[in-house]
């Protein structure tokens, strides 16, 4: 068998480590996830889910514990080495969108691929194809500030497949929006994420959502449990 996509193995991280205001918010976290497997992580404000996907997604380090991303163990990488391994092999969305206001919907999903060498012509086609899955390729030229919320978030999901990632980290990626646009935003999420085979760990409130993904894990002190 392949190597699963991450692997996190007894993870621990506080804040302000040593002074009064210490916060242990993971004690010793195991995940593994496979090519091809969507993981619902749900828990509660402030139980430490952007802490264990930042970690994950080598935004941050954890104080012990490994990561390993395909079989890779990233922990003792260089800075610019596990930059280099997000860049390629992982894609982020957020509750907001952070598309960047003065460039287009398309020109958010290229700019990303150019910066990893792709040809300016390739960059736009795989843009374009991504927005058609997502059924926002009519909105292509506008900017994001003439999208509504769903369809900014849409194109927030195309950018964070943009430079096709072996794994896609999602924080609260509806939590921003109503219930139906929320239903069809997460229908398309699902969709891109099934289509091209990622590795994904998705976190929310909604446990509707939640139920639709291959397995569904809480964090409880610090530990990551079946739902
Ligand atoms: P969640 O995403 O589940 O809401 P977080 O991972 O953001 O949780 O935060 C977990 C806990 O760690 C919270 O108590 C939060 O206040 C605390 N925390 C997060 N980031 C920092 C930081 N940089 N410094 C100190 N405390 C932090």
């Amino acid at each position: 068998m392949s190597d699963p996509t991450l692997e996190l193995s007894g993870i621990a991280k506080a804040y302000n480590k040593g002074r009064e205001n210490e916060v242990n918010v993971l004690s010793d976290v195991d995940l593994s996830v496979a090519s091809g497997e969507i993981v619902a992580l749900v828990a509660p404000s402030g139980a430490g889910k952007s802490t264990l996907l930042h970690i994950a997604g080598l935004l941050d380090t954890p104080d012990a514990g490994r990561v390993k991303i395909a079989g890779q163990d990233v922990t003792g990488l260089s800075d610019r080495k596990r930059t280099a391994i997000r860049r390629e092999d992982v894609g982020f969305v957020y509750q907001f969108h952070h598309l960047l206001p003065e460039f287009t919907a398309l020109e958010n999903i290229v700019l990303p691929q150019l910066a990893n060498g792709i040809r300016a012509a390739d960059a736009h086609a795989r843009a374009l194809d991504l927005l058609t899955r997502v059924n926002v390729a009519h909105r292509a030229d506008h900017r994001p500030a003439a999208l509504s919320g769903g369809e900014q978030q849409r194109v927030a999901f195309c950018r964070a497949l943009a430079n096709a990632p072996r794994l896609l980290l999602a924080d609260e990626p509806t939590g921003n929006l109503d219930p139906d646009t929320s239903e069809q935003v997460f229908a398309a999420l699902m969709d891109l994420v099934r289509s091209t085979g990622l590795a994904a760990v998705i976190a929310t409130h909604n446990l509707e959502l939640a139920a639709r993904m291959d397995r569904q894990l809480r964090l409880d002190g610090g530990k990551l449990v079946a739902l």
